[in-house]
């Protein structure tokens, strides 16, 4: 099974909203798949397709790291129904390596999605699968965990975040367009 390549910021596919999955897609299960693998071979906790430069409303979740299958969770069409609270933690990212920061976040977030057998379903968390959840739909929707942090912590990754920015410049080997 091919592992997919990670799109790292400033990737402007990142900064795009992700169009409507079509349930009725042959590719679906295979990209989903796909997904996972990579990102357990990344070691994430999730990953949306718009990461690996695909432009569809889908994303992935495992908080086991892969120990608990009841723990996957295919997030299609996601939709954000409610978050609570707030929480301000360390955050990374899969598309920023090496860039950690603390984020504020919601504490609870209820989401709507489908599955991969077409069914709708609702999940509503707190703690690590409650970031997760709020950080993935965020993904789909162009929107990135930077967007999120605190000043302090937005002080302290500015140098790296700039960094990354001018070794994406086009001319440098393996520029991303
Ligand atoms: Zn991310």
């Amino acid at each position: 099974m091919p592992l997919l390549t990670l799109r790292h910021y400033p990737d402007p596919i990142l900064r795009q909203k992700a169009k409507t999955v079509d349930l009725k897609d042959p590719r679906l299960a295979g990209i989903v798949r796909d997904l996972f693998e990579t990102m357990y071979h990344e070691s994430g906790v999730g990953l949306a397709a718009n990461q690996v430069g695909l432009d569809l409303n889908l994303a992935v979740i495992d908080c086991s790291g892969g120990e608990d299958g009841n723990a996957k969770l295919v997030l299609i069409n996601p939709v954000v129904l409610a978050t609570t609270g707030t929480v301000e933690e360390d955050e990374g990212c899969l598309s920023f390596p090496g860039v950690r920061a603390v984020a504020r976040r919601g504490e609870r977030c209820r989401v709507r999605a489908v599955d991969l057998e077409g069914r709708a379903y609702e999940v509503e968390a707190g703690g690590l699968l409650g970031k997760a959840l709020q950080h993935e739909t965020d993904h789909l929707s162009g929107k990135l965990f930077i967007d999120h942090l605190t000043l302090a912590s937005r002080a302290s990754v500015e140098g790296k975040l700039k960094q990354m920015k001018k070794d994406a410049k086009p001319g440098k080997s393996g520029a991303r367009a």
